[in-house]
């Protein structure tokens, strides 16, 4: 008796798990805003009529808004669930068998996710030494079937930045490929190519709602991009992958920006002190432009994340990401929020007895 098979790429695939599983506690571990959404969300929540949840949403004007906040033109402008369904989209409307995705990495891992389930083929770069970002390699990886290349700025797990003028290069240097440049940490980095827009038709920027605005669970987020790229992308998305929670959300969300401004000098604040406190350690870390910090911990990775858990903190062993042996990834809040952080990593190292490689 033969069964259904599906297509030989999804064969191929591995289910995605984040580790999720509950996680109480104090939520380091993925990049999440440790306090809250503005409290005019919440407002807008609780007015959420009736006739909104019985109609089909409708992201057009909100998709106008959006475009006038970021000051692009509403058909340069495309809202998705979250950065990732935009990453989905982009992959299903570009990637064909024999075409080739580009990604200098360690990198976020759902570009690689979503571009196993087509028929393209993946190609990664390894970032230099720090984690510098790889731009002769990557220049030298791209070919005539290069389709898509997406760059994390700031990056993620490390927390790196690729410079304007790489990124020109980049665009410059591979005309028939889509170069996707995720920018879900910018509130974090301050820097941004979203005025490039125009001036690049093979560029597309991602923002989303998911870190700075503490709206992970709403899943919203936005692609923008020339009008003659978008038109493709509009043809593959559901017209109602945003739903109307999100949408009356939004509105709340983009105008406070006295919320955001504040939450964001908060994340600087602790990121110094964050810093600081691992450098007193004498903890290997990596500058960061981004709500995080990776630390290298070493050999004692595991039963260092387990030592944090016991003491109700949640952060990410990044062990497994290529070149990033022995590290832990570990998000910034609050300044509350992050003092809390270092006084469990103090007592973490201190219960598993925290030695450098070099001297164990
Ligand atoms: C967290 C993250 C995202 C996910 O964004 P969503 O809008 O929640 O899907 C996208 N890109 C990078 C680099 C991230 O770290």
């Amino acid at each position: 008796m033969t069964t259904p098979q599906p297509r030989a790429a999804v064969r191929r695939m591995k289910e995605y798990h984040p580790p999720l599983g509950g996680r109480d506690g104090l939520r380091l571990d993925f990049n999440e805003n440790t306090f809250s959404c503005s409290p005019r969300v919440l407002e807008a929540l609780a007015k959420i009529s009736s006739a909104e949840l019985t109609r089909y949403p409708e992201r057009g004007p909100l998709e106008a808004l959006v475009a006038q906040h970021l000051n692009v033109a509403p058909a340069e402008t495309l809202l998705t669930n979250g950065v990732d369904e935009a990453i989905h989209v982009l992959c299903q409307a570009f990637l064909d068998a024999g075409d080739e995705l580009l990604l200098p990495v360690p990198t976020y891992s759902m570009y690689e996710v979503y571009a196993s389930s087509t028929e393209a083929r993946i190609v990664t770069v390894q970032a230099g030494a720090d984690f510098r970002f790889p731009l002769d390699a990557l220049l030298a990886a791209i070919t005539p079937a290069t389709k898509v290349i997406c760059i994390a700025n700031p990056n993620s797990p490390t927390g790196s930045v690729v410079s304007r003028e790489a990124i020109l290069r980049i665009l410059a240097s591979a005309p028939h490929a889509i170069v996707l440049i995720d920018e879900a940490y910018f509130h974090f980095h301050g820097e941004t190519v979203l005025d490039l827009i125009g001036r690049h038709p093979n560029l597309i920027v991602a923002r989303t709602f998911s870190k700075a605005y503490g709206l992970a669970g709403l899943r919203l987020g936005a692609l923008i991009a020339a009008e003659e790229q978008m038109q493709w992308l509009r043809r593959v998305i559901s017209p109602y992958s945003v739903n109307s929670l999100a949408l009356a959300c939004l509105p709340a969300a983009l105008t406070d920006s006295a919320y955001l401004d504040w939450y964001v000098e908060e994340v600087l604040a602790a990121r110094r002190e964050f810093a600081a406190a691992l450098d007193e350690l004498a903890l290997p870390h990596w500058p960061s432009a981004a709500n995080f910090i990776l630390v290298n911990i070493g050999s004692q990775h595991a039963a260092f994340t387990a030592a944090m858990k016991t003491r109700n903190v949640l952060v990410r062993d990044r062990s497994s990401d290529p070149g990033c042996d022995g590290c832990v990834r570990i998000t910034i809040g609050t300044r509350e929020d992050t003092r809390a952080g270092i006084e469990a990593l103090r007592e973490s190292l201190a219960a598993i007895n925290w030695k450098r490689d070099s001297e164990a």
